[in-house]
């Protein structure tokens, strides 16, 4: 096998010389964004090696699933996904079916891998896409199956990417996590926490701008541990200012926010600046103490709701959002109900909700149910019932106010446009595919369940 890179590209190259057709690949993400920013980047690799990106397994001769390892239903969706592929690699014996991202990191998976799976030969952990071309070059060379884990440092700031939108664009500010909460996998697949020079950030912001992109979603598992570890003396709102003063017409989002990291200066950052969505996600999880210790959270709710008093003191119609997790194993009734208070007084316009999955190797898997799963689903129903509520009386205070949104895509049934507002809300409105990718000004003339609806002005 080559070392060296140029020597590799070559060896891929000469490969796909011998085929009769244009060489193609398809990558598939499944997740959080950041696995879809990482997908982005193998697109980049593949593209730059001479494949042609297709959106059809069927016509690919590299088929990438880059898969998220957060919850156990996700995997076994994945799984069969990749089961399905098989017919197709009969009919394509060259076909290179790779498994990547951080449910390639489990060893549980890549065992039923090897043993039911065999015709999947690529393996590559957690952002260990620098490894792509060498990998694909051993299995074109002959090797039964190439794998390797997580790459521990940072991605080489000079790989390809090829975007998914031309309007909006994810970034990576850190990558890896130091949190262990006791329900999560994320620690283990993805490593310790490491930031990204500020330079690289904002250069690459400053560039997509350049570019005509409206949104800017900044990533990391905590981004307000960011800059934790770097030499320079940063913390994420510092970061947040320093990209925030770069001029032109865009938004910056960003996820996720940890509440014990979460601070006043954050919310201040937000408020004062021009380009900030006024609209924080601070995933809570749940609204019982005894919980979120079992979670090892690291903050009560008093003090979660600390925060969102002194951001709605300065703002009042500040927005939040939140992850939360129903029937941790702990969670007893009283525990649920300490989270439908929470839900009331904050007043989230969005929840994102996930019934609690145990995942090997995390304590919480080890701990015994306190409530049965007909229990925590009637929960979860009665969760998402009273949030939809809230979340169509709280949006109300746009009604007939004029505000900025991002036009996004067109609803398939309705024609409706779709977009999001600099308070992360979503807003519907009449509008031509000319307007998809634009920031419109649209007056608010409605609320729906999760959704705003408004008219071009
Ligand atoms: N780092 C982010 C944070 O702490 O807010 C979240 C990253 S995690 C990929 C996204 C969400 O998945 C978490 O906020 C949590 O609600 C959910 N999650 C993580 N592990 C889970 C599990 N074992 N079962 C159900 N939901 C889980
Ligand atoms: Fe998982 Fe907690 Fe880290 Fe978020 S902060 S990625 S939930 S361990």
């Amino acid at each position: 096998m080559p070392e060296n890179s140029v020597q590799i590209r070559e060896g891929i190259r000469a490969v796909l010389e011998t085929f009769q057709h244009t060489p193609k690949a398809h990558v598939q993400s499944f997740g959080c964004q950041l696995n879809f920013c990482d997908g982005e980047k193998y697109k980049g690799i593949l593209q730059d090696l001479g494949y042609e990106l297709t959106d059809t397994p069927e016509d690919a001769d590299v088929i990438l699933f880059n898969a998220c390892a957060v919850r156990a239903h996700a995997e076994s969706r994945v799984i069969g996904r990749l089961g399905a592929l098989k017919p197709i690699k009969e009919r394509n014996p060259r076909l290179v079916v790779g498994l990547c991202g951080c449910m390639a990191e489990e060893e549980e998976v890549r065992a039923l891998l090897r043993k039911s799976y065999p015709f999947v030969k690529l393996i590559l952990g957690a952002g260990a896409m620098e490894r792509l071309p060498e990998s694909l070059l051993a299995v074109y060379s002959g090797e039964k199956r190439y794998e390797t884990l997580a790459f521990a440092g940072l991605p080489d700031e000079t790989l390809p990417t090829v975007r998914d939108s031309s309007f909006q664009a994810s970034v990576p500010v850190m990558y890896g996590c130091n949190n262990f909460c006791t329900y999560c996998i994320v620690p283990y697949v993805r490593g310790r926490e490491r930031s990204r020079q500020p330079e690289a950030i904002e250069q690459e912001v400053r560039g997509l701008i350049q570019q005509g992109v409206h949104e800017i979603l900044l990533l990391g598992q905590n981004v307000n541990s960011y800059g934790r570890g770097l030499e320079t003396e940063i913390n994420f709102p510092s970061l947040l200012r320093r990209l925030d003063a770069i001029p032109g017409d865009y938004f910056i989002r960003f996820m996720s926010s940890h509440p014990k990291d979460a601070t006043p200066e954050l919310i201040d950052t937000m408020l004062s600046s021009e380009h900030i969505e006024h609209h924080l996600h601070l995933p809570v999880q749940c609204g019982s103490n005894a919980v979120l210790k079992a979670m090892n959270r690291n903050y009560t709710v008093e003090k979660y709701m600390e925060l969102i008093d002194y951001a709605r003191a300065k703002a009042s119609d500040f927005g939040f959002s939140s992850d939360l997790i129903v029937g941790f194993p702990t969670e007893t009734d009283e525990d649920f109900e300490g989270t439908m208070r929470l839900i009331e007084t904050v007043k989230y316009d969005n929840l994102y909700t996930f019934i609690y999955s145990p995942r090997a190797g995390t304590p919480a898997a080890k701990m015994p149910f306190a409530s049965t799963q007909e229990q925590i689903a009637a929960r979860m129903k009665r969760l998402l019932e009273r949030q939809r509520e809230i979340s169509e009386a709280f949006n109300a205070r746009f009604l007939g106010q004029r505000v900025r949104m991002l036009a996004e895509k067109r609803d398939p049934e309705t024609g409706l446009l779709l977009g999001k507002t600099r308070h992360g809300l979503v807003l519907e409105t009449p509008g031509t595919e000319q307007d998809i990718g634009r920031l419109l000004d649209v007056e608010v003339t409605g609320v729906r369940n999760w959704s705003l609806y408004g008219e071009i002005r």
